[in-house]
This record gives structure tokens, C-alpha cells and sequence, in this order.
């Protein structure tokens, strides 16, 4: 039968209808013969290039579905082209703690992979994958990770960070990234000199986005990212440390945040196409009453 009939085929069966049929039924199709399986495969990984966990973070959540849905990774690995499987898109669901390594390990081409903001995922989990991704260019993770990242990934153009950055991981950007075009920390929390640091190590930067940053100073990192437990970097940031809840709120409990160095920062970002920037104190709704 034509592949992409049967494809549909499988679309309009129960094969990604989870909670209401076995397991029997969903890894049946694997079962009969290699051009079912590749169907299959079509149906729970649509693009051979993009390895896109998001739909089934459902069943990811379930034990008994995210069985199945490892048995169709590790197919779609083995099945297709060694190439193919160079994105990979991460549900907001924790995996089982094996599988993030399990994943790493099989996809070597890895380019781009995009974690999600409120993604449940250890930071430990993640120092586990990234030995094996050196061919990423693209990458959007906790900025606790860059140091991990500047050691095993030496093609990065793009870094997309979010949480705090102290002036450590300011020192392992700058050291590290030799390629690094675009750098995007939009909600970041910085140390006063984190910005100046990072923008001593890349003079070539065509993009930097800095919008709704906060800097603090540098002895209050640590507690930010001991206690920065989510991705979400608007809720689990600004509203957690710089703004209180209610009219009841302790306000001794919460951070202000401390002026830019405007003058030094404008002078060492002067060459960069695009600097993107709010209005901080002055002109931002998202920061302003956060000073
Ligand atoms: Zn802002």
C-alpha cells in the first residue's frame, strides 16, 4: 500500500489516542511488517528532522504509555537515516531519569534543541546530555548549564539562556563559544558586571537580547539559583524574588533591582546589529515597579 495512505490510515486510527486502548494495540502496527512500522513512525515523529516529544507529554507522564512512546524513539532512531533527528523539541513532562541520557546518546546530529519555558527537567539531567551534542548551533537551556555547554559544544552561533547569571557563568560565556552570533537572555537575572564580562568575550555579537533583564548584586546569585527550580523565567523569577503577592506581602522578603551601568554597556554593545533592550525603570510595564 501507498506510504502515505497508510499513514492516514494509521492518523485516523487510535494509534495516538492514549487512555482508551492498550498498549497491544498501539505497538501492533510495529509488529507486522517494515512499511507499517515506517508509517508508524510517520505518524508519532512527523518530521524526520525534528524529534518533537511535546504531543506525547501526556503519555510521557504515564507509565505504562511512556513505554511505548520510548519504544517508538528508539525505532525512529534505529530506523531512519543516521542524519535525520538534528531538533529536538522537549515536553514540559519529566522523563523517566534514564531516558534523557538514553536520548542524548542516539542522536549525535543534534543541531538545535529547544527546552521549553516551565519544563520540568533536573539541571543534572541535562549536564548528562550535553557531552554527547557537540554539533549543536542552537540551544536554548538554563544558563546553570553554560559552563557544561562552553566545554563539549564548540559550534553554538546561537545561546538562548534564561535564570541567573553570575559572574562565573558571565566568565565561562565569554571564555568559551568561539562562534557565538546571537545571544538571547531576555528575563535573565544578572550580576552587576555579568553583561560587561560577557560583552568583553564577544565583539563580533549580531544579536543580544537583554529585554526585561534585572541585575542584583553579585552575593545574591547563589540564592536565586538555589531556588530557581522551574523554566518558567517570568513567574519563577521576577514574581518569585523582586515583586510581592498581595497587599499582605513581606516587602523586607524581596529583591530590588539595581541600576545599569548604561554608559558601559552601551559603549561595549555599540557594534551589535540588533540590541534588544526594555525600558527598565522608566518605560517597561513588565519591570519598572520592580526597582
Ligand atoms: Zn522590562
Amino acid at each position: 500500500m501507498d506510504h502515505e495512505i497508510l499513514v492516514n490510515i494509521m492518523k485516523r486510527s487510535s494509534l495516538l489516542q492514549w487512555g482508551c486502548r492498550t498498549g497491544a494495540i498501539k505497538t501492533g502496527a510495529i509488529k507486522t511488517c517494515k512499511s507499517w512500522l515506517m508509517a508508524a513512525l510517520d505518524v508519532f515523529f512527523p518530521s524526520p528532522n525534528i524529534f518533537d516529544l511535546r504531543p506525547h507529554a501526556h503519555a510521557l507522564a504515564t507509565k505504562s504509555h511512556r513505554k511505548i512512546v520510548i519504544l517508538y524513539m528508539t525505532l525512529a532512531i534505529d530506523f531512519r537515516p543516521p542524519t535525520s533527528g538534528t531538533q529536538l523539541l522537549f515536553p514540559k513532562t519529566r522523563l523517566p531519569r534514564k531516558a534523557y541520557r538514553f536520548v542524548a546518546k542516539r542522536l549525535p546530529s543534534l543541531t538545535r534543541i529547544n527546552l521549553p519555558a516551565g519544563a520540568k527537567i533536573r539541571v543534572e539531567n541535562l549536564r548528562a546530555m550535553v557531552p554527547y551534542w557537540s554539533n549543536l548551533e542552537h540551544v536554548r537551556f538554563p544558563a546553570s548549564v553554560a559552563d557544561s555547554l562552553g566545554t563539549h559544544c564548540k559550534k553554538i552561533h546561537t545561546l538562548y539562556l534564561f535564570g541567573a547569571i553570575g559572574n562565573y557563568i558571565a566568565s565561562t560565556i565569554a571564555e568559551n563559544f568561539p562562534l557565538l552570533e546571537h545571544l538571547r537572555i531576555p528575563y535573565c537575572i544578572l550580576s552587576n558586571d555579568a553583561l560587561s564580562i560577557m560583552l568583553d568575550g564577544h565583539k563580533s555579537l549580531i544579536t543580544l537580547d537583554t529585554r526585561h533583564c534585572l541585575c542584583v548584586d553579585e552575593v545574591l546569585i547563589p540564592r536565586i539559583f538555589r531556588n530557581y527550580q522551574h523554566c518558567n523565567p517570568k513567574t519563577a523569577v521576577h514574581r518569585r524574588f523582586f515583586k510581592p503577592r498581595g497587599k499582605e506581602g513581606n516587602h523586607r522578603r524581596y529583591l530590588k533591582a539595581n541600576e545599569w551601568n548604561e554608559d558601559e554597556i552601551l559603549r561595549k554593545a555599540a557594534g551589535i546589529n540588533k540590541f534588544l533592550q526594555c525600558g527598565r525603570k522608566n518605560d517597561c510595564s513588565e519591570c519598572s515597579d520592580l526597582y
